[in-house]
């Protein structure tokens, strides 16, 4: 489902990425851990371009691209393979829940209004959160608004979802309901990337986990092995941190 092969990604003199290559079953839920700066983010992003890769090439879903060359339409292809959910939820202030969950739907899919509600209200249902249809998100709390974010992202019905540090602005007593519904749609066996410093969630979801460091795949195995036998110095002592 997704092949990223060689991403090497600089800003003005400092290369943030450094010849990644990470391949990703369909349905698999692969996270990605590592020290805030080593290039978790601007990965996610090149995924979705919303940073075009220097070199490399990047295969999601039924799209293509070969870096450095980009056409609007490769952009596009590429975008419509994955849905992101941010740290800050990104929500529309202006819209309720229910039309931050349908404005891609009807703007970008043409969809019908009433089709596109009844996608919405079925998500925000899943979500736990049918009841704030009609609210806008400064009435709702941060776990929600994360849980709507999900919601959305999910309405498209994207072949992947990236999440971007998704708990990491909530206040703790909020984490667990929306590590709850993340948990819930990775088992609904979507492929998943996860961005994430909560690491006991992602021993529980995880079929394998990353560490980047300075910009680079450190250690790469399946969940268990990575937890219990770390091979290389830096994730013994990033997992020591966190123990
Ligand atoms: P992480 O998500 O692991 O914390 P990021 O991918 O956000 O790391 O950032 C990796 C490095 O790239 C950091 O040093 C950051 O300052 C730099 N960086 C990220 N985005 C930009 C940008 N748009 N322009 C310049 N530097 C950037
Ligand atoms: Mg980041």
């Amino acid at each position: 489902m997704i092949k990223i092969e060689r991403l090497t990604k600089t800003f003005g003199d400092t290369t943030v990425l450094h010849n990644i290559d990470l391949t990703i079953a369909t349905g698999e839920t692969v996270t990605i851990i590592g020290p805030s700066g080593s290039g978790k983010s601007t990965l996610l992003n090149c995924l979705n371009l919303l940073v075009t890769p220097d070199e490399g090439s990047v295969t999601i879903g039924e799209a293509f691209y070969q870096a450095p060359k980009l056409s609007k339409k490769t952009r596009l292809t590429i975008r419509r393979q994955s849905a992101m959910v941010f740290q800050n939820y990104n929500l529309f202030a202006n819209l309720t829940v229910e039309a931050n969950v349908t404005e891609a739907l009807v703007t970008v899919y043409r969809w019908s209004k009433a089709t596109a509600t009844q996608r919405a209200l079925e998500l925000l249902n899943d979500v736990g959160l049918r009841d704030k249809a009609k609210l806008y998100p400064h009435q709702l709390s941060g776990g929600q608004k994360q849980r709507i974010a999900i919601a959305r992202a999910l309405a498209i019905k994207p072949n992947v979802i990236l999440f971007d540090e998704p708990t990491s602005a909530l206040d703790p007593e909020l984490v667990t309901e929306v590590l709850h519904v993340i948990q819930s749609v990775v088992k609904q066996k979507i492929t998943a990337i996860i961005v994430t410093h909560e690491l006991a969630f992602a021993r529980d979801v995880s079929d394998r986990v990353v560490l980047m460091a300075d910009g680079q795949i450190v250690e790469h195995n399946t969940t268990a092995a990575f937890f219990d036998h770390p091979q290389h110095e830096r994730t013994k002592q990033f997992l020591a941190a966190f123990s």
